[in-house]
């Protein structure tokens, strides 16, 4: 069974899918964490992040890979625990320049499939369920109000000792849905099939139930 998991930035995409996959016992693949991966790459090879020929020589023979802990996903690069560099600002910022380019979306859709193929999953990212997995057998869009998803986003960073102003996070949030959006290839785009839950206003067990309730009605159609 494939369940696809698309919204914007900050939307409680990852939280919902791990948590979803967790009850289900499916693998989960976090989309988002290859294209940062791809991202960090870059950044410690001095790439610049439009330069697609020189990312991609790099990008192709790069194993990516995760681990499940205890205490959620580890994400290595060639061996390399990569699992913070991925959320820092640097790369948070500049994964949507990379993520836009053609031959890196190919690349990371081709290794993604591959992961599906051979799993029950639950995959969460952008372009899931229109791109990456047409035939998915649950499509979820999670949306929620660019406030909401910046005061979540604020409390996560305060945590790790961060400390941004809410309306920095705001208008980060909003320039990478508009970067993410607007690209030429696979933009953020709800699928004609997907189911819209907006999560501004419920509870992650809320959601987390909402889901299960879907995968339930799509083992046994009524
Ligand atoms: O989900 P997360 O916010 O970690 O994703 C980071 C970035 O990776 C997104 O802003 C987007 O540019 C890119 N991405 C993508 N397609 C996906 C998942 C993520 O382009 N399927």
């Amino acid at each position: 069974m494939q369940i696809a998991i698309d919204g914007p930035a900050g939307s409680g995409k990852s939280t919902i899918a791990k948590l979803v996959a967790n009850r289900l016992g499916f693998i989960y693949c976090d989309t988002g964490a290859m294209y940062r991966t791809a991202t960090v790459m870059a950044q410690r090879l001095g790439l610049d992040y439009g330069d697609e020929a020189a990312i991609m020589a790099h990008l192709e023979p790069l194993e990516i890979t995760f681990k499940p802990t205890a205490d959620g996903q580890l994400v290595f690069m060639d061996g390399v625990d990569v699992t913070l560099a991925i959320r820092e600002p640097e790369a948070t910022n500049n994964v949507s320049q990379v993520s836009a380019l053609p031959a890196v979306r190919a690349n990371m859709v081709a290794r993604q499939r591959e992961i599906a193929a051979k799993h029950n999953i639950v995959m969460d990212g952008r372009d899931i369920g229109t791109t990456v997995l047409p035939d998915a057998d649950l499509k979820i869009f999670m949306v929620a109000s660019v406030a909401e998803r910046a005061k979540r986003r604020y409390k996560e960073n305060l945590v790790k000792g961060i400390d941004t102003p809410l309306a920095v996070l705001a208008h980060e949030i909003e320039e990478r849905d508009r970067k993410d959006s607007t690209r030429a290839v696979s933009p953020l785009r709800e699928a004609a099939d997907a189911v819209r839950i907006d999560s501004s206003a419920m509870t992650i067990d809320e959601e987390v139930a909402a889901i299960l309730k879907l995968v339930q009605e799509k083992r046994q159609p009524r």
